[in-house]
């Protein structure tokens, strides 16, 4: 029995409502043996006592077969997240965040549909208008959005404690999943439950934002809810596929913003058909879904994005295919279409 062995025991514990691990998330302060006997320090941030229940309940369950239940003790440290200010909120309850002039929030009602590539090339598009532009990868599970553009830097903090954005291809990006990194700043340690994600992009240090997109994880629950109640969202871009399945879920995730408020900018149809060299349209997914869903719901249709190889790959190189030209391929000049439709769609500024 060694500390290694302790800890490796540990990181069996997940973290109340994450898949993620307690270690991982840095909460493991302390590991003391001495004659047999182990003392574990766990440090975490909530204001729900069950939280600290459940973590202790699940350590005791780990150690105790290795040590022996009356040798293991236990202590957590409970403390209260940061309290937001009133002069933080917006009117609705809903907080502003420093240094971001507008907000818009790319979701999908499933994962796969192409929301992340279409949260970053809307993100470059709009940047070609000149606009300031950041862009937060709002999902735990891995940094997707930093790969899109080609970046494996870590972010680091500024002395104020604020997480400073990486730049890259001229967009200021931040990602959720940094949150999980071993050596990420101390700022951003430790799960910030989804309802803190207000207080993770106000720790961020935006310079100066014309635009910031958030790119939601996929689905239309808690978390997205959470999130998109939390900060002042000014609008919404729904991502669907054209096939049934993908539409039903586009209509949930346009009743979530509808619940909440947030305005709908429109659909963005991707994958909407493949065309051959000889200039063929195959409607692989189906044909007009998305036109019909838009007119369905009453929502403007923003974009069809065809399905581009080119598009895919750009991706996985990190240079996204709405990179300057803009008209060098049908999928680019409709990500390009779509960022002044959002632009023209957003409320005036106040
Ligand atoms: P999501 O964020 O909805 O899970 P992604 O944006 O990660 O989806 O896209 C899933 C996969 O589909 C990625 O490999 C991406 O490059 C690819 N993809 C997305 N849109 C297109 C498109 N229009 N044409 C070709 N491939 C696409």
């Amino acid at each position: 029995m060694t500390p290694e062995t302790i800890r490796e025991a540990l990181s069996k514990v997940p973290y109340p409502g994450f898949s993620r691990d307690i270690v991982s998330f840095g909460l493991v302060k302390g590991i003391e043996m001495e004659d047999g006997r182990i003392r574990v320090t766990i440090e975490v941030q909530t204001s729900d006592p069950s939280i600290p229940e459940k973590i202790f309940k699940d350590c005791h369950a780990v150690l105790d077969p290795i040590a022996g239940e009356d040798a293991v003790s236990i202590e957590i440290d409970r403390k209260d997240p940061p309290a937001t200010t009133a002069e933080d909120q917006a009117g609705d309850g809903r907080s502003s965040i420093p240094g971001v002039k507008k907000i818009v929030a790319v979701a999908s009602g499933k994962g796969g549909v192409g929301k992340s590539t279409v949260a970053t090339n809307l993100a470059i598009a709009l940047a070609a208008t000149g606009a300031q532009v950041g862009l937060c990868d709002c999902d735990l599970y891995g940094p997707s959005i930093a790969m899109m553009f080609g970046s494996d830097a870590q972010p680091t903090a500024n002395e104020r404690d604020e997480i400073i954005p990486i730049l890259a291809h001229g967009i200021q990006l931040m990602s959720m999943g940094f949150l999980l990194a071993d050596d990420s700043p101390v700022v951003v340690r430790g799960p910030l439950a989804t309802r803190y994600t207000q207080q993770f992009l106000r720790q961020v240090a935006w310079d100066s934002l014309d635009y910031l997109i958030l790119d939601l994880p996929p689905g239309t629950g808690d978390i997205q809810l959470t999130i998109v109640q939390t900060v002042s969202v000014d609008g919404s871009v729904v991502v669907t596929t054209p096939q049934d399945v993908a539409l039903i879920d586009a209509r949930k995730a346009v009743s979530m913003f509808g619940k909440v408020n947030v305005p709908i900018l429109g659909l963005v149809e991707n994958m909407a058909w493949f065309e051959c060299e000889h200039g063929t349209r195959y409607h692989i997914f189906g044909d007009g879904g998305g036109v019909r869903e838009a007119k369905r719901l009453g929502v403007p249709l923003l974009a069809q994005i065809p399905i581009d190889p080119e598009t895919c790959l750009r991706a996985d190189r990190g240079t996204p295919v709405a990179l300057p030209p803009a008209d060098q391929s049908p999928a680019s000049a409709a990500f390009h279409d779509a960022a002044d439709r959002v632009i023209h769609a957003l409320p005036a500024e106040d």
